[in-house]
């Protein structure tokens, strides 16, 4: 009975992170918290969304789902008399840009990777969990997209959107504010909890490690680490978390390399000694194993298309296009 209960509510909560459509009927207030430099945090439900407020407006990062946009106004209407100027998604995932139409609506100008328009602009399936979503409307869609990096000047600050390779998805950007030395990473870092790798939407264990990486590089030891879910983490905290997600990386190669199959390593089980700590969210240790079983294939079938066979890299290259 309790096993079927907690099935079913990390079958919620997988629905809830990744689906702007579904959404928990429940209360939810958002709740916010002062970084300093004019910098907020806000959290409500879905990823964490990052406020920053000054002379020159109100920019934001994420969005949660479409029926909380009136509490975020409201409380983003708590710390300034502006509406919100600029909005970036991190990614595509419906718990980050839910309210996109709503805000458009008021104003917001979108800003996003190039892959979270196209992605957004038709029906997704993401695989781990076995779910479509629709196409966005025209108005929540980002109207400004960039492929490697943007930068902003507002408020007295830098800001740089930076995009990251095939990491959670393939269209992730994390925010480095310069002078406020705050760092929001999206969902290239669930805090706390092992990380939904979404290899559907061109994400990889390669990628996630290697970004992790770069923040550990950007930050010093005073830079305050937004996650896309969690608790605000820190560049300590940050380099234990590469540590575990490299260990496990590494027993998982050991294995393969010694010709064990997915099951044989599930078996074995790679990351016992950290399921304690971080196999409690909605990502369980044998979907970790997947996500990193499988992008180790998807970088074999990516091997694969630079074989010389015309046709196949036809077919290859037109289904690339479409994402
Ligand atoms: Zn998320
Ligand atoms: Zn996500």
């Amino acid at each position: 009975m309790k096993n079927l209960a907690q099935k079913i509510f990390g079958l919620m909560l997988s629905v809830i992170l990744v689906s702007g459509v579904a959404f928990a009927q429940q209360e939810v207030n958002i709740v916010t918290t002062d970084l300093g430099s004019g910098v907020y945090l806000l959290k409500g439900q879905g990823g964490n969304i990052g406020l920053f407020v000054g002379e020159d407006g109100v920019f934001m990062i994420d969005d949660q789902f479409a029926p909380l946009s009136d509490k975020i106004k409201a409380a983003v209407a708590d710390i300034s008399d502006q509406p919100v100027k600029f909005l970036i998604n991190t990614h595509w995932h419906g718990d980050h840009t839910g309210g996109n139409e709503n805000f458009a609506k008021s104003g917001s100008v979108i800003v996003a990777h190039e892959n979270v328009r196209k992605r957004m602009s038709t029906k997704q399936v993401i695989k781990a969990f076995n779910r479509e979503v629709p196409a966005s409307a025209q108005q929540a869609l980002p109207v400004i997209t960039f492929t490697e990096q943007v930068n902003f000047h507002i408020n007295g600050d830098d800001l740089n959107v930076i995009h990251v390779p095939n990491a959670h998805t393939d269209g992730d950007a994390i925010i480095h504010f310069i002078k406020a030395n705050i760092i929001h990473m999206g969902d290239t870092l669930f805090n706390g909890n092992y990380p939904f790798i979404d290899i559907g939407s061109g994400g990889s264990i390669q990628g996630y490690l290697q970004n992790l990486e770069n923040v550990i590089e950007l930050a010093d030891d005073k830079t305050q680490i937004i996650p896309g879910h969690g608790v605000m983490s820190n560049k300590s905290s940050l380099i234990l978390y590469h540590a575990m997600l490299a260990d496990i990386h590494n027993n998982y190669k050991i294995l393969k390399e010694q010709g064990k199959s997915l099951e044989e390593i599930t078996e074995i089980g790679i990351s016992k000694k950290y399921d304690g700590k971080y196999g409690n969210g909605f990502i369980k240790p044998e979907s970790l194993l997947n996500f990193i079983h499988a992008s180790s294939v998807e970088k074999l079938d990516k091997a694969k298309l630079i074989q010389p066979n015309k046709t196949d890299l036809h077919d290859h290259g037109a289904g690339q296009s479409a994402h």
